[in-house]
């Protein structure tokens, strides 16, 4: 192809916003010569090429809009170390039918026990579902409901909060809010109910939320809505942490 046609060919392309196609046409001409493939083959496989660069960066802008603390997929959690977890449970929740349902995940045990890693883990392949994920501990989204309250512009994060297919609020019960934040999250997970998904991680007990809700009323009201239509998880056991460190203090010592 001649020098010119290649420049109008990839200005047109950049125009389009066909980038990938733009960036593999040449090569993929080359290909397509040698192997003596037809036009609409080639052209085929070209366009092949951008559906598939835009799906995997669609999902990546998901993941980093998502707002994960870390990136900890199901490759590296060990379920032998929590038998208490069902793990084709959880691998038939990774598939994402939940979230076509509205329905809620609570994931609740003692420190260490995987809570975080497993729900960064849901919200991953959540958004390799093309779904719209928050990530937030319970203190931050508090936090950040305060503040926004406080600028008048709630209704917006509230607006902003409701596009998401999933909100994870992880840590739930490390700290107790003032009257005012534990309404603003009730305010959240109710607007929730029946119309997207909630996934709660919690070291508490269902029968302790009144320490961090201050006021059985509105606890009573809250677990109602979250526990209706909700996977429920206890992952209690020993921490996975701990338990590490054991075993690393151990084969230092060489037994
Ligand atoms: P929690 O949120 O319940 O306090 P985390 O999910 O933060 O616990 O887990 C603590 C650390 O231990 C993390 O680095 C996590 O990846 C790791 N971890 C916990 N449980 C497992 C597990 N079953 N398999 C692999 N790693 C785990
Ligand atoms: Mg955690």
């Amino acid at each position: 192809m001649a020098d010119n046609t290649h420049l109008l060919l990839r200005s047109n392309l950049k125009q389009l916003r066909l980038p990938t196609m733009g960036a593999e046409f040449e090569k993929l001409a080359r290909e397509a010569a040698a192997a003596n493939e037809g036009y609409e083959q080639y052209l085929l496989r070209l366009t092949e090429l951008e559906v598939a660069a835009r799906a995997s960066n669609a999902v990546q802008t998901r993941i980093r809009q998502a707002d994960f603390p870390v990136h900890k997929d199901f490759d590296t959690f060990d379920f032998t170390a929590v038998p208490a977890l069902s793990k084709p449970k959880i691998l038939e929740l990774a598939r994402g039918e939940w979230l076509t349902q509205r329905a809620n995940v609570c994931l609740i045990g003692s420190p260490g026990t995987g809570k975080t890693h497993c729900a960064v883990a849901l919200g991953l392949a959540a958004c390799r579902l093309g779904k719209r994920v928050r990530f937030y501990t319970a203190a931050a989204l508090v936090t950040h409901l305060e503040e926004a309250q406080k600028q008048y512009h709630l209704d917006r994060v509230l607006a902003q909060l409701d596009r998401t297919d999933l909100l994870i609020c992880d840590e739930l019960g490390y700290l107790s809010f003032s009257r005012g934040g534990a309404e603003l999250l009730f305010q959240v997970f109710a607007e929730r109910y029946e119309r997207r998904s909630l996934l709660v991680t919690s070291n508490l007990a269902f029968s302790e939320w009144g320490q961090v809700f201050q006021g059985e009323r509105m606890t009573a009201a809250l677990l109602d809505r979250l526990t209706h239509r909700c996977h429920i998880f206890e992952m209690n056991g020993e921490s996975f942490r701990f338990r590490e460190s054991m075993k690393s203090k151990r084969s230092k010592k060489g037994d």
